[in-house]
Parts: structure tokens; C-alpha cells; sequence
């Protein structure tokens, strides 16, 4: 059986656990990634300080060089690893080129370090004093990761922290770990010094052993929330710095006015693309007024009986199967949940099976219209292919449904009245706001963070928000006395005046 490795300096010692990797669209375990624990981490560590402050020191300009030949690679490699996680996340090839795409993004503007970096300068700010402030790099950073994106969020992460100065230890998620291990493989053919970005796999084990280890001093992670808000408070209580994305209920808001036809499109993209797997899916649809609720189940329902589930190297699936089979029992589970709390299951996905592939993970497309707030399955996150319709009497229940929600990841409204697109953006208590736009992820020179339970910490992801994150500001006021003194108490506290 294939076997993963951990990406460190040296070698690895043997494991004693294992975890299998899936084949989800088979239903058959395809290899084994170690778990590994304190011991491991430190010798990554040991590694990582070893070279980091050389890497520091090394001029940014030469530190994009880096950033573009890795960007070259993983273009020149963009199939190979297209194909390898779709064949352990499930999500179609296409779909996993995407998933490579928006982290190499992050790469690019990773290459503008140098001019990211440059400081800011006042000269004379009192009599013959300048003040200037610069951007160091903490030292080692460290990503723990979730399944969905094995390839984007690794690379959003180390992308930022590693074009600033910093080494990095990758936790990536032990259900499909082999893209961030050939990330990293890239990244050392890149022209990176060995041990600068390292991969270690595990579970809590490793997770606790990073959350507690005294040389790493900044932390981001993505997950689900309890594990986000886990690692938040663990981390902070060990005096790190922590960011922690955790799950999402993202809602569709569609007003009378909307471009329907347009609307189910997007729809059947944002709520069953990657089966929904996507903490930026739109599981939640809130259709204003009875009328336009029932136009739009009217065209929502053709439209989902036509998706076509299908393994991941299916060029015509738009979706394939969950990422395991527990996660598939789950995602039934939510659908007899809500319908036991008085959901009406207007497309069924349970006990969907896919001819040739009987043992796949897949969950058919499921509609549950005439969701309410109070039901458990619209306060908790499926991420499945399933698509609630919560319907709402007017603009102010539209606005007040996602703003109370326990998450506040994304949402979208979908309208040709500006001003009710307007007013909605300001006064959504949501992170990221589509208008008109399904899944809106910012682009890479702006920056990424949900609010309330989808985000821990005060400081995004990416962008210029990313840059501060893993560096740390210094700010230097200088003088260069001409010798004569300038005549000031010096017992008392100095001003510029
Ligand atoms: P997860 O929380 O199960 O795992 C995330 C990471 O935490 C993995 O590396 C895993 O090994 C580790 N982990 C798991 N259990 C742990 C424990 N008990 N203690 C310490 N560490 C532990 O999440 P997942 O299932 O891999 O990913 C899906 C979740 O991630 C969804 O909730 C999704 O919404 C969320 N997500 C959020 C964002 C965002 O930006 N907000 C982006 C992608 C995914």
C-alpha cells in the first residue's frame, strides 16, 4: 500500500499509528499517513530554527525569486496535483484545479514581498529625529489544516508567512495529506533551503504538541469551530499568537427583483459543487416574500434533479462523492434530522448509489424547503450536498436571519436594487458579502475571514492582513546629535513639540 510520509528535515523515525487514506469515489483505501506526535515536531523544529534566521536575512528580493519558481513548478505540475486530490478529497478534477489555483494566488502576491514589506518613515519628526518602523518575521510558523482545500489554504498560509521571513511547519489534514507533501516537495526544488517548510501528520497528538511548544509563536488554523475555538484558547493561554477559521452556514438572500434563472445557477454551483464541502458553500437559500419562494422551488427543482453526481475524474460531474464514510452517515444523518423537526424533503439524496461504483461516498442532491431558524439542522453546519430553503417575509427577516446565526463566514444577496444591495452590506453581521456574487472569496491582495463562530482572532488570512500576521512591527526613532545636545530635561518624558 502507498505510503505518505512527513516532509522534514532527516529522516522520519517509524510510526506507531497510522491513519488510512480513502479513495472516496471507490469506497477503497488508497494508503496510510503516520500520526506522529512531540518527538517528531521537535526535530522539525530543530530543523526549522537551524535555517530560518538565514532565510530572514536574506533580501526579499531573492526570497520572491523562491516564491516565483514555486509558482512556476506547481503551474507546471497543476494536473498531477489536480488529479491526487481529487482522488482522496472526491471533489472533480476541475473543481481540484480551482482548489490549486486560488492558493497559487496567494503565491503571487507572495512575490510582491519586497514591496509589501517596505516600511513606513517620517523624517524630522521632532528636532532632528526621524521615525521608521519595519516588519520582522516571528521566527516559525505554523498551519493546521482542514480536508476541503488540502491545496489552497496550505498555500495561503505558508505562501505569506514563509515570502516574510518565517520557517514553517504544515499540519495538514490525515484525510488527504499527499498535496501539501508534494507542495512542500516543490517548494524545496523551488530553491528553498531543506527544512524551511516542513509537513508533519497527525491528529490531536501533533495538534496539542504544536499548540504547546515553546518555539513556535504563531499559529493559524482552519477547521471546525469547536476545534477552531479549542485551538484558540489553547494557544492564546500559551501566549501565541492565534487565527482560527472554523465552520460556516453561508446564506443566499434572493429578493423579488432577482434574475432567477440566474440565481438557480449559482445556487446549484454554490450549495452542491464540492458536495457542498466548501466553508464558502451557500447551504441556505432565503427567498423574500411567498411569492418569489415559490418561483424559485418551481425552478430549483429541474435544475437539481439535473446534476450529475459521478466519480472525481468524471469530466462531466459537477459533484462527486463526500470525503468519507463517516462523513456521508453524517450528512444522512442532517436529512433525517430535518425532516423529523418538520423539514419537507422535496429531493431526497439518502441511500443515493452510484452504478459501478456501489462502495463510493456519495450523497445524492437533497432540497429541504420550509426550514426555520429554530430547527437544529439549520443551526449546524452539514456540509453535504444539501440546500435548505428558509423563507422570509420581508428584506428586514432576510437581513436579521444570517446576522443572528451563530456563523458568520459568508453571504450573499442576489438583486438589481442597488439600494437594497447596499443596505444589506452594511448591515449584514457576516464577514464576506456577495452581491450578485454566490462565493465571495476575496482575491489575494484583500483578505479572507469570516466573523462571530467562523473566525477566532483578530487578523485575516492573506493580503495585507496575512503579511501582519506573521510578522511583528518595529519601530525605530533615531537621532544623530551634531554634538552640541539640544538643551532638553531629560528627566522628563520627551515630546515632539
Ligand atoms: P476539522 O476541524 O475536523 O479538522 C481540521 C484540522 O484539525 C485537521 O488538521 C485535523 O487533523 C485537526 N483536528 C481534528 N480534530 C482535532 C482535535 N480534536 N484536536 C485538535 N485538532 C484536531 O475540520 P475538517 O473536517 O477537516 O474541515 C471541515 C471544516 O472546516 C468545516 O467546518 C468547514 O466549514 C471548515 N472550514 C472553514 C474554513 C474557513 O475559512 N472558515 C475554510 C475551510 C474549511
Amino acid at each position: 500500500m502507498r505510503q505518505v510520509d512527513h516532509f522534514i528535515a532527516g529522516d522520519s523515525p517509524a510510526a506507531n499509528r497510522k491513519h488510512k487514506i480513502w479513495n472516496p469515489s471507490t469506497g477503497e483505501v488508497q494508503a496510510e499517513v503516520p500520526l506522529g506526535g512531540a518527538a517528531l515536531l521537535d526535530q522539525a523544529v530543530t530543523a526549522a530554527k537551524k535555517v530560518q534566521p538565514e532565510w530572514a536575512a536574506t533580501n526579499p528580493q531573492r526570497r520572491a525569486r523562491v516564491m516565483f519558481k514555486f509558482k512556476e513548478l506547481v503551474e507546471a505540475h497543476k494536473q498531477e496535483l489536480a488529479e491526487l486530490l481529487a482522488s482522496e478529497h472526491g471533489k472533480v478534477v476541475e473543481d481540484a484545479h480551482g482548489d490549486v489555483q486560488r492558493g497559487l494566488e496567494v503565491i503571487e502576491y507572495a512575490c510582491g514581498i519586497p514591496q509589501a514589506l517596505k516600511g513606513e518613515y517620517t523624517q524630522g519628526a521632532g528636532p532632528g529625529i526621524d521615525v521608521y518602523s519595519m516588519r520582522q518575521p516571528l521566527g516559525i510558523g505554523a498551519g493546521i489544516t482542514p480536508f476541503n482545500f488540502p491545496a489552497m489554504i496550505p498555500m495561503w498560509m505558508f505562501g505569506m508567512a514563509i515570502a516574510a521571513g518565517n520557517a514553517f511547519i504544515l499540519k495538514p489534514s490525515e484525510r488527504d495529506p499527499s498535496v501539501p507533501v508534494r507542495l512542500a516537495e516543490l517548494f524545496l526544488e523551488a530553491g528553498a533551503p531543506e527544512g524551511l517548510l516542513q509537513v508533519v501528520h497527525g491528529d490531536k497528538e501533533m495538534v496539542d504538541a504544536i499548540l504547546d511548544h515553546p518555539d513556535i509563536p504563531a499559529i493559524s488554523f482552519v477547521g471546525s469551530s469547536d476545534i477552531a475555538q479549542y485551538i484558540y484558547s489553547r494557544g492564546t493561554a500559551n501566549a501565541k499568537r492565534v487565527q482560527a477559521f472554523g465552520g460556516a452556514k453561508n446564506h443566499g438572500i434572493v429578493m423579488p427583483d432577482a434574475d432567477l434563472d440566474q440565481v438557480v445557477g449559482d445556487l446549484a454551483g454554490a450549495a452542491f459543487g464540492s458536495a457542498g464541502e466548501r466553508c464558502m458553500a451557500l447551504p441556505v437559500v432565503v427567498p423574500v416574500g411567498e411569492d418569489t419562494a415559490e418561483r424559485l422551488r418551481e425552478k430549483l427543482i429541474p435544475a437539481i434533479n439535473a446534476l450529475r453526481v459521478g466519480v472525481s475524474t468524471d469530466a462531466e460531474a459537477h459533484y462527486g462523492p463526500v470525503v468519507t464514510p463517516e462523513h456521508k452517515a453524517r450528512v444522512e444523518q442532517w436529512i433525517d434530522t430535518a425532516e423529523k423537526e418538520g423539514a419537507e424533503v422535496v429531493i431526497d439524496g439518502r441511500g443515493f448509489t452510484l452504478q459501478g461504483h456501489e462502495n463510493g461516498f456519495f450523497v445524492g442532491p437533497t432540497l429541504l424547503d420550509r426550514v426555520t431558524p429554530d430547527m437544529e439542522s439549520y443551526k449546524e453546519e452539514i456540509f453535504g450536498p444539501v440546500l435548505q430553503i428558509v423563507r422570509a417575509k420581508d428584506f428586514e427577516e432576510a437581513v436579521r436571519l444570517p446576522s443572528e446565526h451563530q456563523y458568520g463566514n459568508g453571504v450573499a444577496i442576489f438583486t438589481r436594487n442597488g439600494h437594497a444591495a447596499r443596505e444589506f452590506a452594511s448591515r449584514v453581521n457576516v464577514g464576506m458579502v456577495g452581491i450578485n456574487v454566490p462565493i465571495p472569496v476575496p482575491v489575494s491582495y484583500h483578505s479572507f475571514g469570516g466573523w462571530k463562530r467562523s473566525g477566532f482572532g483578530d487578523i485575516d488570512q492573506y493580503g495585507m492582513e496575512g503579511l501582519k500576521f506573521w510578522t511583528k512591527a518595529k519601530k525605530v526613532t533615531q537621532r544623530w546629535p551634531d554634538g552640541g545636545g539640544d538643551g532638553s530635561n531629560a528627566f522628563v518624558i520627551p515630546t515632539m513639540g
